[in-house]
């Protein structure tokens, strides 16, 4: 069994880890850089260390630092959250050797997905349907005589691709050698690894996900679909469960299949199977391994704490439920709230000179932040996510802006703005959007 975890990351996330190893009744460790000695997670857990500085290089991705940060706390076991180490295939071995028990699939599993080409071939032999595309990798000498066989428009991606990085459209046969050489040089510069391939670019596509969850032993489960499609610059802005484009049985269809291919992979842990959505069609575009940022609406829905889950499987304790006692119970939509200008989405850090948190029936803050926190330059903007449930669609999105009323966050900029247009547009209304349509509100709209 685990008795105390060492949470290897900060914010939201740090404190969502937190609640659930408290629930659990297991002790935890926060780690933190100089720039974080004030964080709530810092404050709210039974022991902490500092790791470094500022910079993330130096303290959150600090192998070492954290290793050592177990070591001297005698923890058994180590949370990575998302983002930092938590796609770090090293970093899960590492611990192992260690006798650490890192919280995540085996390294195995995260080396396979993290590496977007065999990721794909991986869900192709798994039975999920993928985007029509290269055969592996994409050279500039072959990639006229492949983007003609896909037929244009195309994507260039990075095969160690994330957060949109690396990623370029080709539209015709001229733009082509430019948009191959481009998203080489930002792959290289981003990932160190300046492989891509190439698929068909879908033009009006939904961003839909599926959550699963498995016991690394052949059994594992599917919490249904997110829908996130409302995204700028390929990054996702609000999300919602159910989807509003999906029925039931196209639900439990994608559901059972990506169920059935993490059984036979004997997945580990909690993932989620990411698909564009096209005319009744779904296309695989890759799988990440860790908890994802959206996983509240999934819980909110399901009634399954996926930290808890995670925690289960990785103390070999299996899964708490089975697919026949999952339950779908109304509707679920996260606002996520960065620090930022909400119409130029520049980065706000600064003094939280007021900070005022909504409440009631069906509404969930996960937020580090507090009053007089001050928010550090060094790190993404995201300062909380406002998760509110409802039965229905309409009851959510009623709620929703009821709570987006009584939220103050005063002293610095916020895209809670943003929200509270977006809760008054009748596209969003009738849940009638794809992954373009946030961009093309933003444009229009200024
Ligand atoms: P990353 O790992 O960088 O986030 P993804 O493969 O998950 O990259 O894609 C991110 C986003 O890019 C998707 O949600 C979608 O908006 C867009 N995208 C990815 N592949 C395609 C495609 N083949 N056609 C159109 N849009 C795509």
């Amino acid at each position: 069994m685990i008795s105390k975890i060492l949470i290897a990351n900060r914010g939201e996330i740090a404190l969502r880890v937190l609640r659930a190893c408290k629930e659990l009744g297991i002790a935890t460790v926060a780690v933190h850089s100089t720039a974080d000695s004030n964080a709530m997670h810092v404050r709210l857990a039974d022991e902490s260390v500092c790791i470094g500085p500022p910079p993330s290089r130096d303290s959150y991705l600090n192998i070492h630092q954290i290793v050592a940060a177990c070591e001297i706390t005698g923890a058994d076991a180590v949370h990575p959250g998302y983002g930092f180490l938590s796609e770090n295939a090293k970093f899960a071995e590492i611990l192992e050797a260690h006798g650490i028990t890192f919280i995540g699939p085996t390294a195995e599993h995260i080396r396979l997905m993290g590496d977007k080409i065999t990721a794909k071939k991986t869900a192709e032999e798994l039975g999920i349907p993928v985007v029509p595309g290269s055969d592996g990798e994409v050279k500039p000498e072959n990639a006229l005589e492949i983007a003609r066989q896909i037929g244009f428009p195309v994507l260039i991606k990075a095969t160690a691709g994330g957060g949109g990085r690396g990623m370029k459209v080709a539209r015709t046969e001229a733009e082509l050698e430019n948009a191959v050489a481009t998203a080489r040089s930002e792959a290289a510069a981003a990932f160190g690894n300046d492989a891509v391939y190439m698929e068909k670019f879908l033009g009006k596509p939904r961003h839909i996900e599926i959550q699963v969850v498995g016991d690394g032993e052949g059994n594992a489960i599917h919490l249904g679909e997110r829908d996130c499609s409302l995204q700028r610059r390929h990054q996702k802005v609000w999300e919602e469960a159910n989807s509003p484009a999906l029925n039931v049985e196209q639900r439990m269809n994608i559901g059972q299949i990506c169920a059935e291919a993490m059984q036979k992979l004997k997945y580990r842990g909690a993932g989620t199977v990411e698909f564009l959505y096209e005319n009744g069609e779904f296309y695989f575009i890759e799988m990440n391994t860790r908890l994802q940022v959206e996983h509240p609406i999934t819980e909110a829905i399901t009634g399954i704490d996926l930290v808890h889950e995670q925690i289960r499987v990785a103390s070999g304790a299996g899964l708490s439920a089975k697919q026949e006692d999952i339950v779908f119970s109304g509707h679920a939509i996260e606002c996520r709230i960065n620090a930022e200008d909400p119409r130029t989405f520049v980065p706000s850090p600064g003094t939280i000179t007021h900070f005022h948190a909504p409440g009631g029936l069906g509404v969930r803050v996960d937020s580090g932040a507090y009053q007089g926190y001050r928010i550090p330059p060094y790190y993404d903007s995201l300062i909380g996510k406002l998760i509110v449930h409802g039965r229905t669609r309409v009851e959510c999105m009623m709620r929703l802006r009821r709570v987006l009323d009584e939220f103050v966050i005063d002293g610095i900029k916020t895209t809670l703005p943003l929200f509270q247009d977006l809760i008054n547009n009748q596209d969003i209304a009738n849940g009638d959007y794809d992954i373009h349509w946030l961009e093309h509100h933003l444009a229009t709209t200024s």
